[in-house]
């Protein structure tokens, strides 16, 4: 670690582990999956399928939650690999932690399988997906939009909270109608950029031409708020600032700086999803009964200091800015990193372009509660 990281860590110590008061305890439950998504971040390292149980145990669990994360709000995502493949031990955490909250990511094709008792204890589940059909069954195989929506009617009755889209957004053909015809279907919608090679030519273009219609949908109406989180956290920023810093220390609001504790399924524990291929930013070990602060950090050499979209992007994926600005990855952040932060400074001229502001001021109470205070923040990266 370098001696700018030291220091971080150092003062993040202090702060104690985790800044703040809440904790994310994503669970991986297998790293098995019954698809194969052409873009699966967790293909490299090769870390898909080569964990297919748990292996700790539940008093183990326990312990590490009660000496490391004291008096913490603690909230579960269960994750994978695919998470429904290993229904029974979603079923045993939910028994034995009652009073924490859960939310489940799942690929949707299993969904009408988890019983009733667990449906109905989640807060949220994001459902993957890529798009509309085509796009959806061309990155993962024929019949699978259909069959996901068919579970998600399946199940909306007995899910206890919300049920929201969870959008890669890697091709550059998505259209609006694509992505608007899925707020039919699910409370919500959350997309992300796609973190691979997918920018050239005219593909931001295109982007931007749906983005642009999005916005122009999204400030459309003031009597209902149109679903998209992107949009939505972005405004929600631009309107009230410290809401983009009080979760997370300051840090990134995909929470990888502050409290996002992913738990592979042998029980090491890493900021960053897409990382856990990486032995230097493991930070803990629930068997092993120990956590350190996330090495996950901002650093000097990243650019977001001097970026006109900071007070409300808040340093979007720290994944994507250590290996483009701190590994010095070039070819990543000029094909990958920067494109993408160009379409995020992009969404803040757009939205700006519409006196949010002004929106905001002709909102219901409720819908400005919905703005400000919607819990689906708290369990995705906000950002795109
Ligand atoms: S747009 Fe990029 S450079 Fe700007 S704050 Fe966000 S991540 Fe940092
Ligand atoms: S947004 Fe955060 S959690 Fe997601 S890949 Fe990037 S660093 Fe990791």
């Amino acid at each position: 670690m370098n001696s700018h990281l030291e220091h971080r860590a150092a003062a993040a110590e202090r702060a104690g582990v985790i800044p703040g008061s809440r904790v994310e305890l994503q669970l991986l439950t297998t790293l098995k999956c019954n698809l194969k998504c052409s873009y699966c971040s967790l293909g490299v390292g090769e870390v898909l399928g080569s964990q297919l149980q748990v292996g700790y145990d539940l008093d183990q669990l326990e312990r590490f939650v009660a000496t490391q994360l004291p008096a913490k709000e603690i909230y579960v995502t269960f994750y994978g690999g695919e998470p429904t493949l290993n229904g029974d031990f979603i079923a045993a955490v939910m028994q034995r932690l009652p009073l924490f909250r859960y939310q489940l990511q799942t690929n949707g094709t299993l969904l009408d399988k988890l019983p009733g008792a667990v449906l109905e204890r989640l807060s949220n589940i994001l459902v993957s997906i890529d798009g509309g059909e085509r796009i959806t069954d061309g990155y993962r195989g024929r019949g699978i939009y259909r069959r996901v929506l068919k579970n998600i009617r399946k199940v909306r009755e007995r899910v206890g909270g919300s049920v929201t889209a969870r959008v890669t957004w890697s091709d550059a053909d998505t259209s609006f109608a694509e992505l608007d015809e899925l707020t039919e279907n699910f409370d919500y919608v959350y997309f992300q950029f796609v973190a691979d090679e997918k920018y050239a030519d005219d593909s931001q273009a295109k982007r931007q031409a749906v983005l642009a219609q999005l916005i122009d949908r999204f400030f459309a109406s003031s009597d209902a708020i149109y679903p998209f989180i992107p949009l939505m956290g972005i405004v929600r920023n631009k309107i009230l600032p410290s809401r983009a810093t009080e979760l997370y220390g300051g840090m990134t609001q995909c929470r990888a700086s502050s409290h996002l504790l992913n738990v592979m399924p042998d029980g090491k524990i890493f900021p960053c999803p897409d990382m856990m291929y990486l032995p230097d930013m493991q930070q803990g070990d629930v068997a092993g009964n120990w956590l350190k602060p996330s090495a996950l950090l901002p650093h000097p050499d990243m650019p977001c200091d001097d970026c006109e979209a900071l007070p409300w992007c808040r340093r979007n994926c720290m994944k994507n800015l250590y290996l483009g600005y701190v590994k010095k990855d070039e070819q990543y952040r000029r094909n990958v990193v920067e494109p993408i932060c160009e379409l995020i400074r992009f969404m803040g001229r757009e939205i700006d372009r519409h006196a949010p502001h002004q929106w905001f001021a002709r909102l219901s109470l409720p819908l400005r509660r919905q703005l400000t205070d919607c819990e689906v923040y708290e369990y995705v990266e906000v950002m795109p």
